[in-house]
Order: structure tokens, then C-alpha cells, then sequence
């Protein structure tokens, strides 16, 4: 139900081809094993906030993210996942020294590596760690109406003070919120802040 003004407002602009744009800072995704060796035996996450898509939260806990450069506190995103993932920006990779391919959520094979550390142990993670691929969360509805597919590659315009156009790909799925999702880099890049909209470009 659209029950304020900037539902109403972004509503109308996905019509036309436009999309709310956040910025996902690193984070990390765990598995329920990992969750365990790092913050103990039956451990569970602490939910602290609501994120924009349906069912996904912040979670209180935090886990140090060590690389061979550097370590770095990463935010906690729940519910647990099936495999450990982190998210990076490439200025994080540089200041860590870790190497890591840009891919979308979910695709870790021969990703990077790194150590996490929790209050409770230590993790060697093989591989899991990513730089996300910015992409355009978007309901079947929405991908008819601009008729855009799943796994499709589009262009994200940001319109912002120096505006920029992005790669990015397309993600259908009857539970997600339209919204277009970019990380630190292109944000910072772009000069996005506060409310940004973006055009989609095939
Ligand atoms: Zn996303």
C-alpha cells in the first residue's frame, strides 16, 4: 500500500524508467557455522534494523574482516545464508590487500579469501569475498512494464552532481522493492547523497 510520499513519488517515477539508488557500505553475510565458531555455540543474530528488501536486516553483531594489508569492523547482515559472503568496495580491497572479483551476490566461486575474526573465534574464509556488482532490484510487474529480464544488463544514469552511468544488472524477484543498488566507490564517484535517483539505460 502506498502510504507516503515518497512511495507515491517513487512509484511514479519507476514507470518511467527511474529508480531509487542506495549505497550498500562492506558488509558480511554468514552461514550459520561460521556465525557459530565466531560469536559461539548456538549463537544467533541480534536484529537491529529493517533493510529496504523484504526480510533482511542489520543485525548488532560485528566481525573484523583481516587482510594482509589491514583489518576492518563489517557490519552484519541477516538472516543467515546458505555460504559466508563479504561485500567490499574496491578502495577497501586496496587498503586490506585482498583481492577480489566484482560478481553478483550469491556467485562465489574462486572469490577472494580472507581471515574473520569474531569475539568467540576465528574463521578462514577459502573464498566468499566479492565486490557486488551494482544491480536493480525489481518485482515481475516492474521488469514488464520497462521490459527488462532477469540477468539483464542495463546502464544506471545517477543523477546526481557529477552525474555518472554505471553498469549494472537486473535482479527480478516477487519479493524485492525496487530500488537500484551501488556501492561506496561509485557513490562517492558520483557524489551521491541523501535522496538519488538514477535512469535505467538499456
Ligand atoms: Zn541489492
Amino acid at each position: 500500500m502506498e502510504n507516503n510520499i515518497v512511495d507515491i513519488v517513487t512509484s511514479a517515477i519507476q514507470k518511467n524508467g527511474f529508480i531509487q539508488v542506495e549505497v550498500s557500505a562492506r558488509h558480511i553475510h554468514l552461514c550459520q557455522s561460521d556465525l557459530e565458531v565466531l560469536f559461539g555455540k548456538g549463537a544467533n543474530l541480534t536484529w537491529k534494523r529493517d533493510l529496504s528488501q523484504p526480510g533482511q536486516y542489520l543485525a548488532e553483531e560485528k566481525v573484523i574482516l583481516i587482510g594482509p594489508k589491514g583489518e576492518k569492523k563489517l557490519s552484519v547482515l541477516g538472516p543467515v545464508r546458505k555460504a559466508t559472503q563479504v561485500e567490499l568496495a574496491q578502495s577497501d580491497c586496496l587498503s586490506l590487500g585482498i583481492k577480489a572479483p566484482v560478481r553478483l551476490s550469491g556467485d562465489l566461486k574462486n572469490s577472494g579469501n580472507a581471515m574473520l575474526k569474531g569475539p568467540y573465534g576465528e574463521v578462514p574464509l577459502k573464498e566468499g569475498v566479492i565486490v557486488a556488482e551494482a544491480h536493480v532490484h525489481m518485482t515481475p510487474e516492474m521488469g514488464k512494464t520497462l521490459a527488462l529480464s532477469d540477468q539483464q544488463k542495463v546502464k544506471l544514469e545517477l543523477l546526481t552532481s557529477r552525474p555518472t552511468v554505471i553498469n549494472a544488472v537486473v535482479r527480478i524477484d516477487t519479493q524485492s522493492r525496487c530500488k537500484a543498488h551501488i556501492d561506496t566507490d561509485e557513490a562517492n564517484a558520483s557524489g551521491c547523497s541523501g535522496f538519488v535517483i538514477a535512469r535505467i539505460r538499456k
